[in-house]
């Protein structure tokens, strides 16, 4: 791994809120957008009929309805990440709230655009392709270094990882092992692509949401209760002064989580509860390690290891990494109750 360290002043979880427009099913319903952006990163939630008083929470940025994707490349701090991911970092982006809230809009934008083989320079590309372009232009802003990057995109559900580049294989689950050598955890037999283009990362990012459709087509419900991982994996060498090369390997991930609301609707349906506790584990273990890892716990136990998202992710929550959260919520009254969740929990992490 890299030898490079982050200074303990400097904010290793960063914590931005987007909020979706209402849509044209709401509109029809007579519903309206009914939270307040008063400006300085702050959301003003309404009073709820239960008779809980309004609420204000505040971010490092809010992005209010009418913001674009680019807004979000530009203003989310996702380009630092993908700075540091260049520099030998290990980092993060994942989006977080209820189904329905826009988290895979956010990162792949609108429904079906990935997989309509639209160009990667479309301006409906969500954060992920946008950030696939602004990596190729780090690199070629620097051509006295190599560069090898690696993809992979695998699916968590049920605490099962299923590879999304080559799923149809054995549909075994893959197992999550930890390195000695590298001293972070990695999956077994994951598929890895060699991108050296542009066009290899979007041929990448294209096959696993065609496949992680074709999974969703066949169980209900599947995509909201799944998590993605597409992580890029960037070697970097340099070639120094008295003719030494040097590496660093950095890392940025895209995580699109399994809608919050997952928690209390296995509550409620009679499952197992083993499938219950599955279901939730990986959702549930993240916030937990993430509201330690805010608290200033550093040094206290972490819970990487009780579940499979977080063994992933571990670097970069922990040590060598940088974390961005995007909080993702509904502007209306009937998703009221899940934004004002899903704003508490955004506002643990910071
Ligand atoms: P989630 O992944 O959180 O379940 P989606 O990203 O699928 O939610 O969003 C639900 C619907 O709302 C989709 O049709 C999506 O395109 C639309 N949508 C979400 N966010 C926005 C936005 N910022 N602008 C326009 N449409 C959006
Ligand atoms: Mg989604």
């Amino acid at each position: 791994g890299s030898t490079t360290t982050l200074s303990a002043d400097e904010d290793n979880i960063n914590v931005v809120v987007r909020v979706r427009p209402v849509n044209e099913t709401e509109r029809s319903h007579g519903e309206r957008e009914i939270l307040e952006f008063p400006g300085k990163g702050q959301v003003i939630c309404p009073g709820t009929v239960t008779g809980q008083k309004h609420k204000v929470f505040s971010y490092n940025v809010v992005f209010e309805p009418a913001a674009s994707q680019e807004d979000v490349l530009e203003y989310s701090g996702v380009k630092r990440l993908l700075e540091m991911a260049v520099e030998g970092f290990s980092c993060t982006a994942f989006c977080y709230g209820q189904t329905g809230s826009g988290k895979t809009h956010t990162l792949s934008g609108p429904p079906g655009l990935i997989e309509s083989g639209a160009s990667p320079y479309s301006s409906e590309h969500g954060l992920v392709v946008r950030s696939f372009v602004y990596l190729f232009q780090l690199i070629r802003d620097r051509p006295d270094c190599h560069f090898i990057l690696k993809a992979s995109f695998l699916e968590i559900y049920n605490e099962k990882v299923i590879d999304l580049l080559n799923p149809g294989t054995s549909r075994k689950p893959l197992q999550v092992r930890w390195s000695k050598e590298s001293r972070s955890f990695y999956v077994e037999n994951l598929f890895t692509v060699d991108c050296e283009e542009l066009d290899d990362l979007f041929a990448v990012l294209e096959e696993g949401t065609r496949n992680r459709a074709v999974g969703a087509h066949a169980m209900n419900a599947h995509s909201s209760r799944s998590h993605t991982l597409l992580s890029v994996r960037v070697r970097r060498d340099v070639r120094s002064e008295r003719d030494v090369t040097c590496s660093t390997h950095g890392k940025i991930n895209f995580v699109d989580l399994a809608g919050s609301e997952i928690t209390k609707r296995t509550h409620s349906t009679g499952k197992t509860l083993e499938e219950a506790n599955n279901i939730n584990r990986s959702l549930m273990v993240l916030g937990y390690c993430i509201a330690q890892l805010s608290d200033g716990k550093k040094r206290g136990h972490i819970p990487y290891r009780d579940s499979k998202l977080t063994k992933l992710l571990a670097d970069s929550l922990a040590g060598n990494g940088v974390t961005l959260m995007i909080a993702c919520i509904a502007p209306t009254r009937s998703n009221l109750n899940e934004t004002v969740n899903t704003l508490r929990y955004a506002a643990r992490a910071k």
